[in-house]
């Protein structure tokens, strides 16, 4: 695969005016004119290179942008103030009232709550589906469909999307793909394998320091300038602007992404493998055992591994969070939602990031209660850290006390 994303960060080259090794954070919220004829010009979007409005595009957003559209492989990108300040203007840009959705049923519950309860009043209405069927995928497309959205890897229960079959089914019947490619960063390359739009929630892996919030759009020149249209573009109108201040930390912080998510997904691997093999119920993309293995394989950049998250199921919500306290106890980890910090951080996403789905509709996708989410950290000995993990997990009864075969 000639595509290597990490390398299209590092060779990127954006200097600061006074000849710094980062470029200069643009501290302005509004840009002058030396004719106004040129501030017209900018308005209707017609003078490449001129800012007028730091809601419409700053230099340093602009860098950040690119910066990720080098990584995805889009033509170019637009970062937004979160997430879901992403997402969101990305649904609204593409449909309109009357239009449909087809949506994974397991995805980021904001995401969820926003297709479910919100966009109806739009009279946008979206059909959650198992995203791994393709079949099902293509029989609840109706006419009014125009979207199909899923993420690479899902939140919280790790399903990976098919997602050349996905784009396939996308150009038959001209809808477009949106891929939430969170989980996965450098892993997957939801555009090289079809999707038309790829986003991100920047707050996690690709920052990595848990200390903003922050999102990304990519995809194609056309549909980036339609975003930021204003007249009507999503991303201007609906305001999620991101801060100047924050894009240049986010780009700094993305520079080291390839070496993180190595040390992510390694130490994901070995905690899983090793979980599985004590017995307990575990959930991870590089395990065989994982429905989607191999398809996960089919897609990924071998080098940066099957990423950072796995699940474990322990039985009850109240054995999850006595489990959680005595590790963090242990400083083995955070109790906290969100994902890609340094630490490992864990939650039971049924009474947290998932709560927004309702009980029936997480038995259903096999959401239980028990389940613990883990975003595992960047320790540095993760031998030590399984060791002591096990001896929590022994105290409280969810393993047996057979002596862990340290490899
Ligand atoms: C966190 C998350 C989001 C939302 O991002 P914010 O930055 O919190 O707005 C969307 N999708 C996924 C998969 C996430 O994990």
């Amino acid at each position: 695969m000639a595509f290597k994303p990490a390398n299209n960060i590092q060779d990127l080259q954006y200097f600061g005016e006074f000849g710094g090794v980062n470029p200069s954070v643009s501290d302005s919220s509004t840009y002058t004119f030396l004719s106004a004829k040129t501030m017209f010009d900018t308005f209707e979007g017609n003078a490449d290179g001129c800012y007028l409005y730091s809601r419409h595009s700053s230099p340093s957003n602009l860098y950040l942008g690119e910066a990720l559209a080098a990584m995805e492989g889009t033509e170019t990108a637009t970062v937004t103030a979160s997430g879901m300040g992403a997402i969101t203007p990305v649904i609204m840009q593409l449909c309109n009232a009357g239009d449909h959705i087809i949506s994974s049923r397991t995805i980021y519950g904001g995401t969820y709550a926003f297709l479910k309860n919100f966009s109806p009043k739009f009279n946008i209405e979206t059909s959650f589906v198992d995203i791994t069927k393709l079949d099902v995928v293509e029989a609840s497309i109706t006419k009014d469909t125009k979207i199909i959205y899923c993420e690479s890897v899902s939140n919280p229960l790790l399903e990976v999307a098919d997602i050349k079959g996905l784009a396939e089914i996308a150009k038959k019947h001209n809808l477009k793909l949106v891929v939430d490619n969170t989980f996965s960063p450098l892993s997957i390359s939801p555009a090289k394998l079809g999707a038309d739009i790829v986003v991100h929630s920047l707050t996690k892996f690709i920052n990595g320091s848990s200390d903003t919030v922050a999102g990304v759009i990519c995809g194609t020149q056309e549909f980036i300038d339609n975003l930021r249209n204003v007249n009507d573009g999503a991303c201007m109108l609906l305001g999620a602007t991101m801060d100047s201040l924050r894009s240049a930390s986010v780009l700094k912080n993305l520079r080291t992404l390839h070496i993180r998510m190595q040390q992510h997904s390694f130490n994901a691997n070995y905690l899983a493998e090793k979980f599985e093999n004590d017995g307990l119920k575990t959930v991870y993309p590089g395990l065989k055992s994982h429905p989607s293995h191999e398809l996960y394989k089919s897609m990924m950049l071998d080098k940066y591994g099957y990423g950072g998250m796995l699940t474990i199921d322990v039985g009850s919500i109240d054995k999850a969070n006595e489990l959680m306290e005595l590790m963090q106890e242990r400083n083995l980890g955070y109790l906290a939602v969100s994902l890609g910090f340094y630490k490992t951080l864990f939650s039971a996403p049924g009474s947290s990031t998932s709560s927004e789905i309702p009980d029936d509709e997480r038995e259903a996708m096999g959401l239980s209660d028990g389940l613990i989410r883990f975003s595992i950290g960047l320790d540095a000995d993760i031998k030590r850290t399984y060791k002591i993990m096990r001896e929590c997990m022994v105290e409280l009864n969810v393993l047996e006390a057979k002596a862990p075969e340290l490899v």
